[in-house]
């Protein structure tokens, strides 16, 4: 193997990991293993104290089955990690933090005026996941990244309760701030906010996952009220760029599962890169994606291009030196972020846009996150004000009913 595609070394542990072979895995761009549950890379457990008593919590550390140790509530952050960035972030990948999280569980997703926003609410239910996206704005946003679960559900919960009494169509999503699925496993939180919006019929929740992790969605009462979203890419930058992450095939087939279960889907092909062979992988992603679900059960699908705040490059560039994602020439967008350039942002759009064309449902709202009116007439023909502005279109999508 060659030892500068070295990024990290996992070890093993005795855990769920029966179906891993060997003991010591070197995870590189030439060694990719897929993680349909990615909640197995844990190896341990640090839990507030004040959360110790919490049945949410017990249960957790009951199904995780890992070495857990306590810290003072006083501190109101676990132990700092490390300074050298590289080393926090490979060690808060495999550490999970169930904290009591002190601020507002629900507010609206940060869009900016200069680009079409959708409206979006925004749930955090932790920070991080423990699988590892080279181009993750996580990175450039947060100083200690514990993987962190927050087990005061009863105050999330009545946050939302609050919010939802104003009667106002809500689209909500918890893979903001990490992912929705990712530690479903051990946490079982789809179990709780999934029968919660089955009951608020002006609330449609977004469960947004690169992982395969949907058995506790199986047997839920939904009413409509949940759509299970999958992050896709082509497959060159899922296997190089998504560590941990779920194969396509995995993720679709989950996907499908969901189907049948009677949700409906959404996908978001975010974030949208450069890379050799880049219209025939994108163009094999859409076709697997059509192949393997219903084109009428999916009730939305982003189109996003790779964007970043500055500091993001530095960071994931040293974490990631085999990445060539950032190795492109970039603008300052007008909210900051670098972004490609807009002839070259046109031309990935329009590629991914006539292939979905292909197979889409006329009810699907296919939308672009954080992009101008001149690129929505450009590739789609038409801005979002013509159609009652990009809230409306996508409240059409989640409430059809209304
Ligand atoms: S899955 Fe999401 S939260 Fe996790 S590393 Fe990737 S981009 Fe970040």
């Amino acid at each position: 193997m060659n030892k500068t595609a070295v990024y990290y070394t996992v070890q093993e542990k005795p855990r769920q990991n029966k179906e891993r072979i060997s003991l010591f895995n070197f995870l590189c761009f030439e060694d990719y293993m897929p993680w349909a549950d990615p909640s197995r890379y844990l190896e341990r457990i640090l839990v507030e104290e004040s959360c110790l008593a919490d049945d949410y919590c017990q249960a957790i550390v009951r199904r995780a089955a890992l070495p857990w140790t306590v810290f003072s509530s006083e501190e109101a952050e676990p132990p700092p990690l490390a300074r050298d960035t590289a080393t926090a972030w490979n060690t808060a990948k495999k550490t999970l933090a169930l904290r009591h999280y002190q601020g507002r569980f629900f507010k609206p997703c940060p869009g900016t005026k200069e680009y079409r926003c959708c409206g979006y609410q925004v749930l955090a239910t932790g920070f991080n996941c423990p699988m590892d996206c080279a181009y993750c704005i996580l990175q450039a946003y947060l100083n200690q990244p514990w993987t962190s679960v927050f087990i005061n559900i009863s105050d999330l919960l009545a946050e939302l309760s609050l919010a939802f009494d104003s009667g106002q169509p809500m689209r909500v999503g918890s893979g903001e701030f990490s992912d929705s699925l990712a530690l479903d496993s051990l946490t079982q939180l789809s179990r709780i906010l999934i029968p919660f919006f089955a009951g608020h019929n002006n609330a449609v929740l977004e469960l947004k996952t690169k992982s395969a992790v949907v058995d506790n969605l199986a047997d839920l009462e939904h009413h409509g009220h949940t759509v299970v979203a999958w992050s896709l890419n082509s497959p060159e930058i899922m296997r190089r760029h998504e560590l941990r992450s779920a194969t396509l095939e995995q993720r679709l087939t989950a996907a499908r599962r969901c189907a049948d279960w009677g949700y409906r889907l959404a996908f978001h092909f975010d974030p949208l890169i450069f890379h050799p062979g880049w219209h025939e992988g994108y163009r094999q992603t859409i076709h697997a994606l059509f192949k393997a679900v219903p084109a009428e059960r999916i009730a939305w699908i982003s189109l996003g291009a790779l964007r970043f705040l500055p500091p993001l490059k530095e960071i994931a560039t040293a974490r990631f030196p085999q990445s060539t994602i950032y190795r492109h020439e970039f603008i300052n967008g007008l909210d900051g972020k670098r972004r490609y350039f807009r002839p070259r942002r046109v031309e990935l759009y329009q590629f991914i846009y006539q292939e979905l064309q292909k197979f889409v449902s006329p009810a699907t709202c296919i939308y672009f996150c954080m992009e101008s009116d001149e690129i929505w007439r450009q590739v789609m023909g038409f801005s979002p004000e013509e159609r009652g502005g990009l809230a409306a279109m996508l409240d059409r999508a989640a409430f059809p009913a209304l």
